[in-house]
């Protein structure tokens, strides 16, 4: 039997005007980290909203550890931890101090040993006497995270824990979320617009757009699926368009603008022109592979923007 953490059925939400959530349905199984994934205005935070019993659905159903979340809200959300906007904090008080009030608030009863604990486990341990105004951004994201993990949550929800990171920061959110999921065996819900930071952590995911989901399925599988878009940047273009026009890679060429030409190509086919190219005397410049998952989803960003 797999064990459905979230069950999603036809959820939908309509705010006056905006659809921000269509018919969507999706399931999260325990011990996933589950990537929930779109661009801006996709609707992931308003599921996410709903997830958390912040806003009621328009339409649809949410079962979350087995149990419908409307009649079981205060059970369910016990064992939620989540970090949905910028987390908000006291400036002028310390990690430590800041935790054991946020504990005191949501009813937990946080030992200062646990408070350490998590603390330790977002990597603050050696500044939980500083004020948090002193904090990088960074350093707030994951007091964030610790105060998600405060009451010890079976399900961790992230709406884009990383927004506004630099690398550095990014890698150590990433470096959490995989610890949190192997070492603690916590089940993740982890929202993005960013598709590789997705990719490497996430074992499952979706593809939402416009309220809706697009793709979804196994991240090895949907990035590994066979064809490649590679762009081939070529010395001379009109001697290449006629080589390629004379023999079946036309039938893999894509399009072609200027000196780029891009084709549709299968992993190992990719050195083969390449050879054929520099054989008859065409520069080769650049080889871009570009994965049709990544291509597809820079084009619906591309839209937003
Ligand atoms: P995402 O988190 O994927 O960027 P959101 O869920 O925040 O997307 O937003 C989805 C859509 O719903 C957007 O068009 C947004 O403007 C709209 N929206 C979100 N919240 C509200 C609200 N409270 N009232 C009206 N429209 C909203
Ligand atoms: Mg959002």
């Amino acid at each position: 039997m797999t064990d459905k953490i979230i069950e999603v059925s036809n959820l939908s939400k309509q705010f006056k005007e905006v659809k921000a959530v269509n018919n969507l349905s999706l399931n999260v199984f325990r011990g996933d980290v589950f990537g929930f994934l779109g661009p801006n205005g996709a609707g992931k935070s308003t599921t996410i909203r709903m997830l958390l019993s912040l806003i009621s659905p328009t339409e649809g159903d949410i079962k979350i550890f087995g149990k419908p979340l409307k009649a079981k809200r205060n059970d369910i959300l016990r064992k939620i931890g989540a970090i949905v906007e910028k987390p908000d904090f006291y400036g002028y008080l310390s990690a430590f101090k800041n935790l054991e009030i946020l504990g005191k608030l949501s009813g937990t009863n946080t030992s200062k040993n646990k408070i350490m604990e998590t603390l330790e486990l977002v990597g603050l341990e050696k500044r939980f006497k500083s004020k948090v105004k002193t904090y990088s951004h960074g350093m707030k994201q994951r007091l964030g995270i610790a105060q998600a993990l405060l009451h010890d949550p079976d399900l961790i929800i992230l709406d884009e824990p990383t927004t506004g990171l630099d690398p550095q920061g990014m890698k150590e959110i990433r470096e959490l979320i995989l610890y949190l999921s192997k070492e603690k065996n916590k089940t993740i819900f982890l929202s993005s617009h960013i598709l590789y930071e997705v990719e490497l952590v996430a074992n499952r995911m979706i593809i939402l757009n416009k309220g809706t989901t697009q793709v979804e399925g196994y991240v090895e599988d949907l990035l590994n699926a066979n064809e490649l878009k590679v762009t081939f940047r070529v010395g001379d273009k009109e001697k290449a368009l006629k080589l390629i026009n004379e023999n079946y890679w036309i039938k893999k060429l894509e399009s072609q603008i200027e000196d780029r030409f891009v084709f549709n190509l299968a992993p190992e086919e990719i050195s083969v022109l390449n050879k054929y190219f520099v054989q008859n005397d065409i520069p080769v410049n650049a080889v871009v592979p570009m994965r049709s998952l990544e291509e597809y989803f820079l084009k619906l960003t591309d839209k937003e923007a």
